[in-house]
């Protein structure tokens, strides 16, 4: 293989920008071409966002939030006529193979480009770490510590106010972003969509806490319950505790990635490159107990989330 392209697609998250050095840098290394397809699958299509890459074009990336390629959603991908004129554009640049950086949707597209036999790697790239097959993305432990910058400014407040503060954070599906700063930001109760929730029950600690003098309490519901507001509402109602909402929303998608999440683009941008380097037609690249590896794309599709029920336990026995 002597010429890749990558793109990144679907929601943005912190990290690409350094899958993307990862994958430039490592083709590099291998005397590959790389082109950098600017608005994921749009760019794919219109063909006219092909740049190449060199050396040059991804310093000082590593740092930056967002994605320097821009992303994108695109209809037209989702028809096999959309697929067929992407194809045309790649073979047009002699590109042989592809490096999708995204979620669930861009996983989706990458497979039915595989099956028209286009090599393509894909590599976890959203926040709300939704993925099944793997046990991190790329983005989700930025978007988790900034979560909990937030947390720590908002507690001060409840503290000194003594309120119950209700935060709501990214998450449809999964709740991990939720779980995961539920346990770190010491939270009163999480209420994710993988467990259902009792408004009485969350009230009833929250009394008990106040007896045993705690002087503010930290809800954290993720986004695939809706309604912090409402809930805040509820909660104030029942314990006659001033209680405040706060949606985070998109703040947690930017900022310069974590340490965490640089070196695992960068794992993954130079894996997903040795992996279409040595002929594989579909690889979605993953880490499974810190070991990096690759499973088709389709089967990574099939797979359903598990829900991390071991961190929470820890979470209910600890914020007794
Ligand atoms: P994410 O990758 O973050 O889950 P989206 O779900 O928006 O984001 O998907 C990104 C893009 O992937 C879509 O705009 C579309 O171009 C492509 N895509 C999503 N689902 C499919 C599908 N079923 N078939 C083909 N392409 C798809």
């Amino acid at each position: 293989m002597n010429s890749i392209a990558v793109l990144t697609s679907g929601g943005d998250a912190p990290g690409m920008n350094a899958a993307i050095r990862a994958v430039v840098r490592s083709a590099l290394t291998l005397n590959m071409k790389v082109y950098g397809v600017n608005r994921g699958y749009s760019g794919l299509i219109s063909g006219d966002f092909f740049e190449m890459m060199d050396r040059n074009s991804v310093s000082d990336i590593i740092r930056r939030g967002g994605t320097i390629l821009h992303t994108a959603r695109c209809d037209e991908f989702k028809t096999e006529e959309g697929r067929e004129k992407a194809l045309k554009r790649l073979s047009a640049f002699n590109i042989e193979g592809l490096v999708a950086i995204g979620g669930d949707g861009t996983f989706r597209g990458a497979s039915l480009l595989t099956k028209m036999g286009f090599p393509v790697s894909c590599i976890p790239g959203t926040i709300d770490n939704d993925l099944p097959y793997t046990d991190y993305s790329v983005g989700f432990d930025t978007a988790v510590n900034t979560v909990l910058d937030a947390i720590n400014k908002i507690s001060d407040t409840a503290g000194s106010h003594e309120r119950v503060s209700v935060v709501e954070v990214m998450g449809r599906n999964c709740g991990d972003i939720a779980l995961f700063t539920g346990v770190a930001g010491g939270a009163e109760s999480i209420i994710v969509p993988e467990k259902s929730y009792n408004i009485n029950s969350i009230c009833k600690s929250i009394l008990e806490s106040k007896i045993k003098g705690r002087k503010h309490y930290l809800i954290i519901v993720a986004e695939g319950i809706g309604g912090a507001e409402r809930i805040a509402e509820k909660i104030e109602d029942m314990t006659g505790i001033e209680t405040r909402s706060t949606t985070l929303g998109y703040i947690q998608r930017g900022g310069s990635p974590s340490a965490k999440d640089r070196g695992l683009a960068s794992k993954y941008g130079c894996y997903a490159v040795d992996t279409l380097h040595k002929g594989v037609i579909s690889s979605a690249v993953g880490i499974k107990s810190n070991k990096v590896f690759h499973i088709e794309i389709e089967e990574a599709l099939s797979m359903k989330k598990v829900f991390d029920e071991e961190m929470y336990n820890i979470f209910l026995r600890l914020s007794l």
